[in-house]
């Protein structure tokens, strides 16, 4: 595809968040903010979209940095890059679902720049960082001339390219709370290829067992890519709540997610294709997630 050249702007960058907020209240409807630009830019250039004031958010310290609390979870800022998480221990460790979604994004080059909250802003229904964020139960706090305001993941998502977050809003913060003791989880992204590609079908699973009784107490199951906006697949959780977690439940669960996906057909991949993927891999997600349970634990299940 032929890609022309950027067209004129003028570039701010507010080095405080009421900064970066005035300037949006007084370029009305004519500015954007801007992150790594991996996908704005690229809008641009294929004309897709044509701010005149481009603000970027690079030099605003409080939409930075990975933060882990044992008591409130983990804050994660909006300017974070891919990369950043790819390479945080605490998520690799705590948060496994996450770094499984951020290391098979894109390319080294595009995790480098590309943040976490350009993922969720740009709204895209492939978005990766979507289906495991709702798994882990996540919120995003944002900012807007009516103050901050905090909105789950799972219903930040309104339609492709299509968001809660109002007109001259900042995603500020993405809040995780942290995975309780014998949790865990997996994400599993479905490509054409290994790499730099967008997800046919992504899932995450999270799943909780209970001590004593080792049956699943607590299960969020996120689709990517098979629907409007990233989805919630509560029939599959609900197949595997109070119960114990086999192969064939894992199955169960896979069919339950299947009915509850509405994919399109395109260049990439057929509907039905699409939906038959997503049983395979929501019994692959729940088993690869009842082992890591079982890992950590070191129980024999
Ligand atoms: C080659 C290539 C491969 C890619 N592969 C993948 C992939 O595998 N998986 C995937 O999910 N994506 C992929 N992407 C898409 C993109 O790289 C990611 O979505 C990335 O995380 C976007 O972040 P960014 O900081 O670059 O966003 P930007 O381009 O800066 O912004 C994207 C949108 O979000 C808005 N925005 C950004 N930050 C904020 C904020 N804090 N508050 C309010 N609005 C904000 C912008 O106004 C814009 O509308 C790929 C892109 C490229 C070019």
């Amino acid at each position: 595809m032929f890609i022309k050249r950027l067209p004129k702007f003028e570039y701010h960058a507010p080095t405080s968040l009421s900064e970066a907020l005035d300037l949006l209240a007084k370029y009305d409807g004519k500015a954007r903010v801007f992150a790594g630009g991996t996908d704005l830019l690229v809008s641009m250039k294929k004309r897709e979209i044509l701010p005149e004031h481009l603000i970027s958010l690079k030099r605003i310290s409080d939409l930075k940095g990975i933060h882990h609390d044992q008591k409130e979870g983990m804050k994660i800022g909006a300017l974070v890059t891919l990369g950043e998480i790819e390479h945080s221990k605490i998520v690799k460790d705590k948060f496994c679902v996450l770094w499984d979604a951020v290391h098979v994004m894109a390319s080294p080059q595009v995790r480098t720049l590309g943040t976490i909250g350009g993922n969720l802003c740009g709204a895209v229904p492939s978005a990766d960082t979507a289906p495991p964020l709702i798994a882990l139960g996540a919120s995003t706090k944002m900012v807007g001339v009516q103050g901050e305001r905090r909105v789950l993941v799972e219903n930040f998502f309104k339609g492709p390219k299509e968001s809660v977050l109002q007109r001259n809003e900042i995603l500020m913060q993405v809040l995780i709370p942290n995975p309780p003791p014998g949790s865990s989880g997996t994400y599993l992204k479905l490509m054409r290829r290994d790499a730099m590609d967008l997800a046919l079908v992504g899932v995450a699973a999270y799943l909780r067992l209970d001590p004593e009784r080792r049956v699943c107490s607590e299960a969020r199951i996120a689709l990517g890519a098979v629907a409007p906006t990233p989805i919630r697949a509560v029939q599959a959780e609900q197949a595997l709540i109070n119960k114990r977690i086999d192969e064939a439940l894992a199955e169960d669960a896979g069919k339950a997610a299947a009915t509850v996906c509405r994919p399109i057909s395109d260049i990439r991949s057929s509907l039905e294709y699409r939906c038959r993927m997503v049983e395979v891999l929501t019994k692959r997600a729940v088993m690869d997630a009842y082992r890591r349970i079982s890992q950590i634990d070191g129980l024999k299940g």
